[in-house]
């Protein structure tokens, strides 16, 4: 079930409160404009009108949400098939669930979780990818970022790109319910912009801690060898960012 709206507030804020009233499985919603896109923690999605292509998919597990830690990793690999298929092929991922080009941002993953810690669970699988960013949007965002209209070896039809994404997004969902993120870790350190290198890990208590990124375990976590020995880090709280 595809609903496409001309705006939404956000398509995961939409999704989200669907939940309870009975919203089909694999049922995804379309914004031509977020009004209030939304990042983790609190962070916004800056967007205009034809700026990003932003949608959200209804996805619900058997499993419970303690079974779902490495999802936002794995909604990545979709994304990086999809832009792979457009010959996007420089596209990479930053852990946990970023698009680059280069060190530059191309999409965001917003995962939101209803349901038990023991299952059945619903996940809102929140997706923006730039498709041509304003001079005046771009100076809205607080890191560099890069839109498909700069990094792609032609135009994109959004409308393509939604409906490879979803091909992808479907497969590799399907591959996760089964087996969990082990069958795709190989593939999403392949494309980590960080794996092997130096990188700074920020703390919510504002301290960083410095190492060198030596993997991805088999929920999601990011192995990081610091001066303290090898650290594993969890997606929640903690924020990567690459040393210059
Ligand atoms: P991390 O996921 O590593 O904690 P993040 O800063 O990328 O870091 P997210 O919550 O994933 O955080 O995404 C929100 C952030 O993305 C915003 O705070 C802003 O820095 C950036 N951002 C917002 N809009 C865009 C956009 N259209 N394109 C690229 N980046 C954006």
């Amino acid at each position: 079930k595809l609903e496409i709206h001309d705006y939404l507030e956000s398509t995961n804020t939409y999704l989200m409160k669907k939940i309870s009233s009975g919203h089909a499985h694999a049922s995804c919603v379309v914004a031509n404009l977020q009004t209030n896109g939304r990042g983790r923690r609190g962070r916004t999605w800056q967007a205009g009108l034809g700026a990003s292509l932003t949608f959200s998919l209804l996805w619900r597990f058997q499993c419970g949400a303690a079974a779902l830690s490495g999802l936002s990793l794995a909604v990545g690999i979709s994304l990086i098939r999809a832009l792979h298929h457009f010959g996007i092929t420089q596209a990479q991922l930053k852990w946990p669930n970023d698009i680059l080009i280069g060190r530059e941002k191309l999409a965001g993953i917003l995962i939101e979780l209803q349901g038990d810690m023991e299952g059945p669970s619903t996940a809102v699988i929140g997706v923006g990818i730039n498709l041509n960013l304003s001079t005046k949007i771009k100076q809205q965002i607080d890191q560099p970022a890069i839109d498909l209209a700069s990094a792609a070896p032609q135009t994109i039809n959004p409308n393509e790109l939604l409906g490879v994404l979803l091909n992808h997004l479907a497969e590799v969902l399907r591959s996760f319910e089964l087996q969990g993120f082990t069958s795709l870790r190989d593939e999403w350190t392949k494309h980590h912009a960080y794996h092997q290198q130096q990188v700074r890990m920020l703390l919510p208590d504002g301290r960083e801690i410095l190492g060198v990124v030596q993997g991805i375990t088999e929920d999601g976590n990011l192995l990081v060898e610091t001066t303290s020995g090898l650290q594993k880090f969890a997606s929640g709280e903690i924020s990567l960012r690459g040393v210059v």
